[in-house]
């Protein structure tokens, strides 16, 4: 073994001792409520495909057709060898679809936070997060330079403490301050108080970005996301999400002013130094925005509340109000989440444990996805054998 492989090994042993080691399963399936794992066919209860459209016929024959038109790979960034037309056709899509004046994708939702955050901010500047918010974000705060503060999670007073901090005696006038936060929380399911946070921003000159990965698609009318439905998207400087889960494709997206799109496209470094997705991940989200905003998207989530609505709050740690598709089932140690999630496994359901550092430390957990593509026979599976281990 090399020196580096010993050490390696030894920090990849302490993470087996504490039940946080991670390793990858392969799937030799399309993504879908079923998929083959080691020549087994699980129920799937972990992906983030909430409308059931990464395998939909239709995104699949755009992006083929793309591939047919503009080839498999894009050659390079797209400020150096000319930018594809499926971009430009999404980015005028995912305006209208979030009534933004622009957008501008990336290659994934993590290099849109990290380009945005690190593009807007600077040392001197204030960047003030929700505690649940995603990696990504964290991860940008912290490469922005800016000064980093968490409020504890949807705390309308801790975040006015902040502000009223930030805007203190000290606070520069060039010293910009800005609030993250999700709007449907990844882990817990839960949504942000934004028409609340919203005037908060106002009352305090402060900015905020809302990332709606896991709202887009799903909540709203026409799965506009939760800005939309609660009529403030307008008053969001930037909101940012995935094409990768309820749009069924994959890549990252900003949607805001015009002014804001060519900063970023000026200096959003995860935008300028990276060669562009490939041109049939673009024709694939346009399909599914379409969809999204279609009837049959309608009738998709009225799937996905109706099934979400046959659980029952005991069995997750649900709250009646919760309406996206995450069901979180808190276990606390990391040992019992992961017992459960093999215990679900020997009963052929892939249910995945989420431990730290995805959540905090012993508020290890199964996360369950719902999709559109699950049946109601699916979920009662589920059900029945989440009361089994229970007991
Ligand atoms: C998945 C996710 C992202 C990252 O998006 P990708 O396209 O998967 O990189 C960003 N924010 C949140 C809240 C997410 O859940």
């Amino acid at each position: 073994m090399t020196s580096l492989d010993e050490a390696l090994k030894t920090r990849l042993d302490t993470l087996r001792e504490q039940n946080l080691f991670r390793e990858l399963r392969r799937v030799d399936s399309a993504p879908g409520p079923r998929i083959e794992v080691g020549g087994r066919t699980l129920l799937n209860f972990s992906s983030n495909d909430y409308l059931g459209l990464a395998s939909h016929p239709a995104l699949k024959e755009a992006a083929v057709k793309a591939v047919d038109t503009f080839g498999a790979g894009a050659g390079a960034s797209r400020l150096i060898c000319g930018s594809l037309a499926p971009f430009h056709i999404l980015e005028e899509r995912l305006a209208a679809f979030k009534k933004t004046q622009a957008a501008l994708t990336f290659s994934t939702g993590y290099a849109a936070a990290l380009g945005t955050l690190t593009a807007l901010l600077t040392k001197g500047d204030i960047v003030i997060l929700d505690k649940l918010v995603h990696a990504c974000i964290v991860d940008a705060a912290r490469l922005s330079g800016a000064k980093l503060r968490v409020f504890d999670h949807n705390d309308l007073n801790d975040l006015e403490n902040i502000l009223k901090w930030a805007n203190s005696g000290s606070r520069k006038p060039d010293c910009r301050v800005l609030i993250v936060t999700e709007s449907v929380f990844s882990m817990d399911g839960d949504t942000a108080p934004l028409r609340e946070m919203v005037a908060l921003k106002e009352k305090y000159g402060a900015w905020i970005m809302v990332d709606e990965a896991h709202a887009t698609g799903v909540l709203g009318a026409s799965g506009r996301g939760l800005a939309d439905e609660l009529a403030v998207g307008h008053q969001i400087e930037i909101q940012m999400g995935t094409l990768g889960k309820a749009l069924g494709a994959s890549g990252g997206y900003v949607c805001g002013s015009r002014v804001l799109i060519d900063f970023l496209v000026n200096r959003a470094r995860s935008f300028i130094f990276s060669t562009a997705p490939v041109p049939a991940a673009a024709a694939a989200a346009v399909a599914g925005i379409e969809i999204a905003q279609s009837a049959e998207g309608e009738s998709r989530r009225k799937q996905l509340q109706s099934l979400a609505g046959l659980f029952k709050p005991e069995t997750g740690n649900r709250k009646p109000e919760f309406r996206g598709a995450i069901i979180p089932v808190v276990l606390g140690s990391e040992t019992r989440a992961v017992a459960a999630a093999a215990a679900l496994r020997e009963q052929n359901i892939f249910v995945p444990a989420i431990r730290y550092p995805t959540v905090a430390r012993g508020a290890a957990r199964l996360r369950i996805t719902l999709t559109a593509s699950h049946s109601a026979t699916d979920l009662a599976t589920l059900v029945r054998a989440l009361d089994q281990i229970r007991h």
